[in-house]
């Protein structure tokens, strides 16, 4: 059984433990480098990228999570996390970093102004129709040649493959349907 992970700095930590658990793996939390190291995967959960950089940076977690990343630990970013496996951020508090990992550029709070929240059946590729909750979200501006476009909504790209790394603008791990994170085990499964 895979040993996954939950960066527990900020965010919705809870939500994922338990949809990691649903979906067949063993997870835990991590706060610590020594934590970091004892996982097979992580997930970045959704909750507020500037927040989860500068703990990340606090914490002593960040160039060990960008080694990791680096040397293909599978990985999967929900909203804020999708941001932290941004190469890059369009509009970048100031301060902020992410560990990078996917080829793409991200825009923060992109779906704000018109909707702050909202829910929306989703076309997943290689998973199917997937609720959507969208909660101050990024998109994905654009992608380079290495990452895979998962799904769009509106025209804006909100799900991308690169690798062991996967990204989500929405969060499945409020909604109860476990597929986004089985995908993922098998990931992490298939990695080992
Ligand atoms: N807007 C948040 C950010 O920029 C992401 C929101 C979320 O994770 N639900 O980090």
């Amino acid at each position: 059984t895979p040993v996954i992970g939950v960066l527990a700095l900020q965010g919705d930590v809870r939500e994922h433990l338990i949809a990691l658990a649903a979906a067949d793996a063993v997870a835990r939390p991590v706060r610590r480098p020594e934590e970091l190291a004892e996982v097979d995967g992580l997930v970045i959960p959704g909750g507020e990228s500037t927040t989860i950089s500068k703990l990340a940076v606090l914490f002593g977690l960040m160039e060990p999570l960008r080694a990791r990343v680096a040397d293909g630990m599978p990985v999967y970013g929900t909203c804020a996390g999708l941001i932290m496996l941004a190469d890059k951020i369009l509009d970048p508090r100031s301060g902020q970093e992410t560990i990078g990992g996917i080829d793409m550029i991200v825009r923060r709070n992109a779906f704000g102004r018109q909707n702050e929240s909202f829910e929306a059946t989703v076309e997943v590729s290689g998973v199917g129709p997937v609720e959507g909750v969208f909660i101050r979200a990024p998109w994905v501006e654009s992608v380079g040649a290495r990452a895979e476009v998962l799904a769009e909504h509106g025209g804006h790209i909100v799900a991308v493959r690169q690798g062991n790394a996967l990204a989500t603008s929405f969060h499945p791990e409020l909604t109860g349907d476990h597929r986004m994170h089985g995908l993922f085990v098998d990931m992490v499964r298939d990695a080992g």
